[in-house]
């Protein structure tokens, strides 16, 4: 496969549209190249995830400050080209700074107060240059899924108000820091580090570091974490400190006391560089992907349960606004028709033919035990779920049955609360429109039962049987009912432990389900 080298919209639009006539999900990846490692991992993620993949490379000038280093940011096309060539990029998009601002551009993107401090406070205009060559990038490419790096934390945010703000039709996808063997995030920057400076410069990560093992150790207040990170990058004079903050990533408002999904910010000088470097706080053994999704998708009210976040990690609860297999990345701005089209049809074979839909609180949250990964993993839950509905594995299980999660991966740990399950219904009623010849439903588990009671059939609070009540005779319960989604005929409901369960195991009822 070559790789297409477009510099026009003419022509980009036209590939778009060409993408498009064969039904192909794409991905941008936008860029200001001289890549690295830290670029080429959210197109190796943007591969994992789309079939068609176009990287922007363009030096965006209005998100330079006059004082700035437009001029001699470094470019260097060619190689950068051969790079994303070597990854079997569909497409690079290299504009001229003419085809995307022509003479009379005179529309810009307010990104609101976000863009005013820190980075925004330090540079002035630079998010306002973001957002506006954002929206047109997505406006030109036409997405479906947009690439970007938690290196960048703050544009992160911008572009995920923007994204939300304006309705843009693509899901955002942002990807861990890409760090070098010494901590210091891969910048393209870096390249005007002298060796000296590149010593010195990775005192910005370490000191990070030690702040996350103080807060593992314990230490919540973040005056105690911040004094830590001065005093580790005051060792070298020549490395200042622009600015040293832990945030509440929705408002970018100080706190004083660390919470799962908190954000340490750092920006600092060093000779004529600028580094910036950030850390997401999370529970002792966290991924990045899950930091992420605290930061980015959980309400900040929702982060601690109790008064010691850290106390209560494995109570920690995630409501997020939007939908489902955020669980593999994070963030996603997504209206529900779109994200029903492109993702959930993919996932069930054949809608036509299903006859029964079994609904899991959190089941195919984890992308390596759901019985739709590719290539399967034997695991646990679809094991004991096999056993339940009687077939022997998941080629028997997908001939038959549809399977969709309750919570989704709204709700992590052990509690799912009522707004997530209302939420998460919304998708839920539209899921079940899908499904024409439903004849049965099993409902796996606590919460899909509450949810289903709840905000599916409707049905008052104080009327719903308590779930071990309900299944305490024969180890499961069924019910006919007249669906709203399926108004011509009654479904039969059937009620079950959660296969992961562990201390009650519902008897098969496979053969109710002939
Ligand atoms: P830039 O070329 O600096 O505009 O970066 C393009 C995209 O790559 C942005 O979304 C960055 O956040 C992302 N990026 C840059 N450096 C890294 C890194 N070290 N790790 C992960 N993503 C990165």
């Amino acid at each position: 496969m070559t790789t297409r080298r477009i510099t026009t919209l003419f022509e980009m639009k036209q590939f778009t549209a060409e993408v498009r006539s064969r039904a192909k999900s794409l991905a941008l990846v936008p860029t200001m190249g001289a890549l690295h490692e830290g670029h080429l991992s959210l197109v190796r993620q943007a591969k994992a995830q789309c079939d068609v993949i176009v990287v922007s490379i363009f030096v965006n000038p209005t998100q330079f400050g006059p004082a700035e280093d437009f001029a001699r940011y470094p470019r260097d096309l060619e190689n950068d080209f051969d790079l994303l060539e070597s990854l079997t990029v569909h497409a690079v998009l290299a504009p001229s700074s003419t085809e995307i601002y022509p003479a009379g551009f005179s529309t810009f993107v307010d990104p609101g107060p976000i863009g005013t401090v820190f980075e925004g406070a330090v540079r002035p205009g630079h998010f306002r240059g973001v957002a506006t060559v954002v929206l047109k990038l997505l406006n030109i490419v036409r997405p479906d899924m947009a690439f970007f790096g938690q290196k960048d934390f703050q544009q992160v945010v911008v572009i995920h108000r923007l994204i939300q703000d304006l309705n843009l039709p693509v899901r955002m996808v942002v990807c861990p820091i890409v760090r070098e063997a010494d901590g210091l995030a891969k910048s393209s920057r870096n390249l005007y580090l002298s060796i000296e400076d590149r010593k010195a410069a990775s005192l910005l990560s370490l000191s990070l570091k030690r702040a996350e093992e103080m807060a593992q150790g314990g230490e919540g207040e973040t005056q105690k974490l911040l004094e830590e990170i001065h005093k580790t990058v005051d060792v070298e004079p020549r490395l200042q400190l622009d600015y040293a903050a832990i945030v509440d990533p929705a408002s970018f408002e100080p706190v004083p006391q660390v919470l799962p999904g908190s954000v340490a910010l750092l920006a600092g000088r060093l000779g004529t560089a600028r580094l910036i470097d950030n850390l997401i706080f999370g529970p002792p053994g966290s991924t990045p992907e899950l930091k992420l999704q605290l930061a980015l998708t959980a309400h900040a009210a929702d982060k601690g349960i109790g008064a010691t976040p850290r106390a209560d990690v494995d109570n920690l609860r995630l409501s997020i606004e939007n939908c489902r297999d955020c669980a593999a990345v994070s963030s996603i701005s997504l209206p529900a028709r779109e994200f029903l089209a492109k993702y959930l049809k993919r996932d069930y074979p054949d809608l036509q033919s299903t006859r029964v839909l079994v609904i899991g609180g959190c089941a195919p949250i984890d992308p390596d035990g759901s019985p739709y990964c590719r290539p399967e993993t034997p695991n646990p839950f679809a094991t004991k779920l096999y056993d339940l509905l009687g077939v022997r594995n998941s080629g028997e299980f997908k001939a038959r049955f549809a399977l969709t999660d309750a919570a989704r991966c709204h709700a992590i740990g052990n509690r799912v609360d009522e707004r997530t399950l209302e939420y998460c219904a919304k998708h839920l009623r539209q899921e079940l429109k899908l499904f024409p010849n439903l004849q049965s439903i099993v409902i796996l588990g606590e919460y899909a039962y509450l949810q289903f009671q709840r905000h599916i059939l409707g049905r008052e609070r104080a009327r719903i049987k308590p779930f071990g009540e309900l299944l305490k005779s024969q180890g499961w319960a069924q019910e006919t009912v007249r669906l709203p989604s399926h108004t011509e005929r009654d479904v039969r409901i059937f009620y079950c432990y959660h296969p992961t369960f562990e201390s009650k195991k519902t008897p098969s009822i496979a053969p109710y389900l002939e």
